[in-house]
């Protein structure tokens, strides 16, 4: 469930103030109506009780999603001004209570800092591309007897690609993972960060892929 607080508004049409609810922390993984919420613009949308105009009004709030390990500090816009200032005192909240946000549930602790719904909604936009995209390929995968291994999300963000790589069961590695992206991207070439992931591993360094999530 989302977690609630309540905050006087002023409404900017008609001066008026009035108390509203706004979400202080949202579950990406469970809270699904608020995230098409974020996703459409309308989270921080409120209507005035007196003049019935649309009000835009943004309060800091924690976005959590262990399935991706995402847990953002979601700022307002205007708080980028003094972003340090910000980012310094969500660091200074966040470090006593850390261990119990995190504890067993797949997060890597690492706070994204977000200021407006924007960036946020920029991120799950581009996830859920990268979810759709992954989901393909995962069939894919399963019909030729591959197995699939997770990637860390922020290094799935990070370089572009999908959320698990596939391999020859049994193999690990960067020789058994290319050869498997290669074997699928050359059925199906609409698939753009299985190509990603076919020119990552093209590219020399070490033989084991550093940024598969440990299970
Ligand atoms: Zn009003």
């Amino acid at each position: 469930m989302a977690t609630k607080g309540v905050f006087r508004v002023e409404c900017p049409h008609c001066g008026e103030s009035f108390d509203a609810d706004f979400w202080t922390v949202v579950r990406g993984d469970r809270d699904h109506d608020v995230k098409e919420l974020i996703l459409s613009g309308e989270f921080d949308l409120l209507v005035c009780p007196k003049c019935e105009e649309m009000v835009q009004h943004e309060e800091p709030f924690l976005y959590i999603d262990p399935t991706r390990d995402i847990l953002a500090f979601v700022m307002p816009e205007s708080y980028e001004a003094e972003k340090d200032k910000w980012i310094a005192r969500m660091q200074a909240d966040y470090e006593p209570v850390r261990g119990a946000l995190t504890s067993g549930q797949g997060l890597t602790g690492e706070p994204l800092y977000f200021f407006g719904l924007g960036q946020l909604s920029a991120m799950l936009e581009n996830d859920k591309d990268r979810e759709e995209e992954t989901e393909v390929m995962e069939f894919m995968a399963r019909e030729d007897g591959l197995q699939l291994l997770p990637v860390k999300p922020a290094a799935a963000r990070e370089l572009d690609l999908p959320f698990t790589i596939p391999v020859k069961t049994g193999l690990a590695g960067r020789t058994a993972a290319l050869s498997a992206a290669e074997a699928l991207y050359a059925k199906n070439d609409a698939l753009p960060r299985l190509k990603k992931l076919v020119d990552f591993l093209k590219t020399p360094g070490s033989e084991t892929v550093p940024f598969l999530k440990k299970k």
